[in-house]
């Protein structure tokens, strides 16, 4: 991920340099090479709150959660004994997954005002699954904190985390039938939909935390800064109007704005607010839960989401804060309608100035646009579009100048007697000064190989 703080708009392949110089070089670069990388100012120069909420965060931090991928066993042997030695966490199985994982809510504090935050229905979106994590330890360690007592006594606060153990055990996005259960909420076909509906509806929570994952490559509005945390209050019917449901939600959603400005500032949108009648969000918004969404995208060089899980962890707690003291009331609608929107999502690698080699096909000049199945490993490449690609905008750029583009048996079709490389095919291929491909110098094997991948 490709995290700028540039404020220049336009696109990035405006600020690819000219390699004719590095012709028979190998130059994977970025798009923050026109940028000016992260944000000015360290995070710990952070204002409070936000300053407070990060120290707490480096306090409390689990170990065991450093990789974004991890099954519902694993989370438990981390969470489990924190929850477990804390009389301040409460335990409920409150049913099973498809294949019969339990499903769990932790709970804590006493207070009037009930909230409800559920993660991971997708089952490869864990980022708010790690900081619900660390929230628990929070709740454990630091019961007698001023902040935490405050919330402890305003709320009683109910998590339900990894909504999707059968999807997180495959790091899939749908659970083992096969269905997006944030696709299931009219339906109710999936046993996790139909365990988020019955919990949501016995302990009807004022407010609801609907939280997710989003593609890397989504822009700010029309710039070129990556979003790190996109948020939504998701509107009850097609009219998206405005009732004291989402008004709620909107100002709460501007103290968490609040919060994450000295973190990610500049990378902060808005969620698409089209009404969708099976999605979770939408309908319990609809039935009275003020509902947020956040979506957390990504950031530079944080390929385990470990920046945006504490970034998570303040926006969660400023939130819970505020709730509890009741001090977003008022704070009004203009910090969340000011956001721009999610923007456009470009792709992952430009392959640029390689001249392709089909048997039985004259060689021929084209860009290759490939995009990742796992854009933070760049992993799993698949081949997305095939021509002149000057206009097509990537988070990294590959100039193979010179060189050629040899696809191996693997992301050929030979179908129907021909030799052909179609869009969609497995991006693999060999480079090679030679056109028979004879001094081959390295493989794309669904993305770069060490040596050419960029500096970290
Ligand atoms: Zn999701």
């Amino acid at each position: 991920m490709k995290a700028q703080t540039s404020g220049r708009r336009g696109v990035s392949h405006s600020c690819r340099a000219s390699l004719g110089a590095l012709a028979l070089t190998f130059v994977l670069f970025t798009t923050t090479a026109c940028g000016s990388g992260r944000p000015e100012g360290p995070p710990s120069a952070a204002p409070s709150p936000t300053g407070s909420y990060t120290d707490l965060h480096d306090q409390v931090r689990l170990k065991g959660l450093g990789k974004r991928r991890f099954d519902q066993e694993r989370y438990w042997e981390v969470v489990g004994p924190v929850v477990e030695k804390s009389d301040r966490l409460r335990v409920r199985v409150v049913g099973e997954s498809a294949e019969g994982r339990p499903l769990r809510t932790i709970s804590f504090g006493r207070g009037p005002l009930s909230v409800l935050l559920w993660s991971q229905m997708h089952g490869d979106e864990s980022t708010a699954t790690m900081a619900l994590a660390d929230l628990y330890a929070l709740v454990a360690e630091k019961g007698n904190h001023r902040m935490v007592r405050t919330i402890l006594e305003g709320l009683t606060v109910h998590t339900l985390p990894m909504l999707n153990p059968d999807g997180a055990q495959r790091f899939q996005r749908r659970n083992a039938q096969g269905i997006d259960i944030n696709r299931d909420a009219r339906a109710l076909a999936t046993p996790e939909g139909r365990v988020l509906k019955e919990v949501r509806d016995r302990l009807e929570p004022a407010v609801g935390f609907n939280l997710h994952d989003q593609g890397i490559g989504t822009r700010v509005g029309r710039t070129d800064r990556g979003v790190a945390i996109a948020l939504l209050s998701p509107p009850f019917d097609h009219s998206r109007a405005i009732n004291d449901v989402r008004l709620r939600a909107m100002e709460v959603m501007g103290v968490m704005v609040e919060s994450m400005e000295p973190l990610v500032g500049g990378h902060i949108a808005k969620y698409d607010d089209t009404f969708n009648p099976r999605a979770f969000g939408d309908l319990i918004t609809q039935w009275g839960t003020s509902t947020i969404l956040v979506e957390s995208g990504g950031w530079e060089d944080d390929p385990q989401k470990q920046y945006l899980r504490k970034v998570n962890f303040v926006a969660i707690l400023a939130a819970l804060e505020s709730l509890a003291t009741g001090s977003y009331e008022g704070v009004g609608t203009d910090s969340y309608q000011a956001l721009p929107s999610n923007g456009r999502r470009i792709g992952d690698l430009l392959i640029t100035g390689g001249t392709v080699v089909i048997p039985g096909l004259p060689p021929f000049r084209a860009d290759l646009l490939v995009n990742y199945g796992k854009p933070l490993l760049e992993e799993d490449g698949t081949i997305g579009e095939i021509g002149d690609l000057a206009e097509v905008e990537a988070r990294d750029t590959l100039s193979l100048d010179g060189m050629y583009i040899h696809p191996r048996d693997r992301a050929l079709d030979r179908s129907d007697g021909g030799v052909q490389i179609r869009v969609g095919a497995p991006a693999v291929f060999t480079v090679s000064r030679k056109v028979d491909g004879t001094d081959p110098l390295w493989t794309f094997r669904g993305g770069p190989p060490e040596e050419i991948r960029r500096r970290r």
